[in-house]
């Protein structure tokens, strides 16, 4: 039994434990949404492609939006509705690329990605869960206006949770890419890959999306061999997390390795290697000497790579 590491205290996984009740059955009540829309307690996340608007507030932000703050952005494409906190509205605003562009000139604004907004802590992390529901929901209607039947423009209804073609009838409902991301493990030692795009010295979980066919634990063994050259047995679920970058669905697992030599598929990966328990605990730490790294709190990498780090094969339990 590998011996426990104790790294100290868990930090928070982004955009998951959203404390919105999405209130799914009140999403037909039009007049209710409307009512809610109006509302001065309401809040709204205003998202412009992969841009999300902030409102500077002393020397921080805030991510939600009144009402009235919504009406002074001036044209917006779309509005969803998210779920309510408390008894206010929670909704997503979508924005085009002009309306965007001219809000970045805003001195009361700050326009930034998500990425930055998550990595850098710009808003409370109870914010990050409604922006990347807001975000992924958006996504969908502006790259899902036809309808993928009979190619007729579809309409927004349900609170923006399906889209409706009035010409073949056919119903859209959003989508959600379910990926797999796992750590592959070899007794002290795990695989860890870099992708090109990766910030330098960051090494990662290796990834990929599910096919259709295909269950988690064999996605997570294809996945492994195509892009490593590894094989893998037994797949053991951790945890999962949305990504809304756009609309993916990570789901988190840990994968006992049966075979040792890599060989690395240049076109996914950059580089791949075994790296042994304590290095990746530097790493994890941002301690190694190199100065390398894994992926921040932020993403599911990082909880994956700490799940192992702290109970080893404890993991497989
Ligand atoms: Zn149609």
């Amino acid at each position: 039994m590998s011996p426990r590491l104790n790294l100290g205290p868990k930090p928070r996984l982004g955009y998951v434990e959203s404390k919105l009740e999405r209130a799914a059955e009140r999403r037909d009540d039009a007049a209710y949404l409307s009512a809610l829309q109006g509302d001065p307690n309401g809040l709204n996340y205003v998202i412009g492609g992969e841009l999300v608007v902030l409102k500077k507030n002393g020397g921080g932000f805030n991510a939600a939006f009144t009402a009235n703050d919504v009406r002074n952005l001036g044209t917006t494409n779309e509005t969803v509705f998210l779920g309510l906190l408390a008894d206010a509205g929670c909704f997503g605003i979508g924005l085009g690329e002009a309306a965007t562009q001219a809000l970045q000139a805003r001195p009361d604004l700050h326009v930034t990605d998500l990425r930055s907004i998550a990595v850098q802590g710009l808003v409370g992390p109870d914010d990050l869960a409604p922006i990347a529901e807001a975000k992924a929901l958006l996504h969908w209607h502006a790259r899902h206006r036809c309808c993928a039947n009979c190619g007729a423009a579809t309409q927004s209804v349900h609170g923006g949770w399906r889209r409706d073609c009035p010409h073949c009838r056919a119903q859209h409902f959003p989508r959600t890419d379910p990926v797999v991301i796992m750590l592959a493990i070899d007794g002290e030692n795990c695989l860890l890959g870099r992708q090109s795009r990766f910030p330098a010295g960051m090494w990662s979980c290796l990834a990929g999306f599910v096919e259709p066919g295909e269950s988690i634990e064999e996605a997570v063994r294809r996945e492994t061999r195509e892009e490593s050259g590894v094989s893998c047995g037994r797949v053991r679920y951790f945890a999962s997390q949305p990504w809304p970058f756009p609309s993916s669905l990570m789901i988190g697992c840990h994968a006992e390795a049966i075979s040792r030599e890599i060989v690395v598929d240049r076109s996914e990966l950059e580089e791949a290697r075994w790296f042994e328990r304590e290095e990746v605990a530097t790493m994890l730490l941002r301690r190694h000497v190199e100065g390398w790294t894994t992926p921040p709190p932020v993403a599911i990498a990082h909880h994956i790579i700490r799940a192992w780090l702290e109970v080893g094969a404890g993991v497989f339990a």
